[in-house]
């Protein structure tokens, strides 16, 4: 069979299954096959393909028809221009979720601007006294894509991700080694894992709990489950079934994750620390009303993701 029937013969099966963007996994999953790009792909499109191709291909086609996320049959995803693996335990990382991070390197960009201007006319003593790194915490952190990201993209930032998910803090730490990134990972429910939660390495635990310097942060992003609990069984079956629910489930109107980050946030702020949270595409009027409501923080700006949909919260502490 030539190749170009083969792919042809892939995305009819997936589109007959009810996979969203057959054309694009199909593709993707013969790339997969063959380990090769999209390039080599389209030369060899008028090639016979080999027999055992085919079968390969073939095979991988019916578990991507079986609804299995493609990311769960390659094993990774691309976010903000890196390579991250993905395993069942963890948030497949979202194209929503790059506005997070592209707003978090915003601000901290301004930040460390303005620092500068501000430290040109400071005394010797002030500038001894000079901060050196930007602290940044990445709570509910999963796969880790939104700190390593962080910590890639800027050099005057150190990392340090939470989850309560064991196995995705090893994934985190494991994707942070395979970026070469510096980020600690720490586990514990919310807030508890710093500063005395559990480093963990890929390995596992380490021997000696240990937490942050501080355990106050100059920043804290956050994607965490926003998902009203009456919506998961409409989601994609790739989603509901296939994805960990516990990083989905927002409880009854969503909101569950936030009201504790609002009200503990500001404990683990510095002074005029940040906070960015992701939210869902109409949580934006409530979100600013909470932390409005609260009395810790100056009032918040909604940022929009690339369709023009709320996205991102913002705000800082008083
Ligand atoms: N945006 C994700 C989705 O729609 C949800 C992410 C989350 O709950 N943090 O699947």
């Amino acid at each position: 069979m030539k190749t170009r029937i083969l792919i042809k013969e892939g995305e009819y099966r997936l589109a007959k299954a009810g996979v969203m963007d057959a054309k694009i996994d199909a593709e993707e999953l013969y790339c997969f096959a063959c380990n090769c790009d999209k390039v080599v792909m389209f030369l060899r499109k008028e090639e016979e393909a080999d027999k055992d191709v085919e079968e390969k291909y073939l095979e991988l086609i019916e578990r991507r028809a079986s609804r299995i996320p493609l990311q769960h049959i390659t094993g990774e995803q691309e976010f903000m221009g890196f390579r991250f693996k993905v395993t069942p335990d963890v948030l497949i990382p979202r194209q929503d979720t790059e506005t997070l991070v592209t707003e978090a390197v915003k601000t901290i960009r301004q930040e460390s601007e303005r620092a500068a201007e501000e430290m040109k006319k400071a005394s010797i003593f002030r500038k001894l006294r000079r901060r050196q790194c930007f602290e940044v915490l990445d709570l509910c952190c999963g796969s880790g894509s939104v700190g390593i990201s962080l910590s890639r993209m800027l050099d005057t930032v150190s990392v340090s991700g939470t989850d309560i998910s064991l196995p995705a803090l090893k994934l985190a730490a494991a994707n942070a080694a395979l970026n070469r990134a510096k980020v600690e990972f720490f586990q514990g429910d919310m807030f508890d894992a710093v500063p005395e939660g559990r480093r963990v390495t890929a390995e596992g635990l380490s021997a000696r709990a240990k937490g942050t310097k501080t355990g106050q942060f100059d920043m804290i992003v956050s994607n965490p489950p926003y998902i009203r609990s009456s919506i998961i069984p409409l989601l994609q079956e790739e989603v509901k079934k296939h994805e960990p629910i516990e990083a989905l489930d927002g409880g009854r109107d969503g909101l569950d994750f936030y009201r504790t980050i609002v009200k503990q946030a500001h404990q683990r702020l510095k002074p005029e620390g940040w906070l960015l949270l992701e939210i869902g595409y109409d949580q934006g009027e409530e979100l600013r009303k909470m932390i409005k409501d609260s009395g810790f923080y100056s009032p918040a700006t909604v940022v929009k993701d690339l369709p023009g949909r709320d996205r991102v919260v913002k705000c800082r502490k008083k």
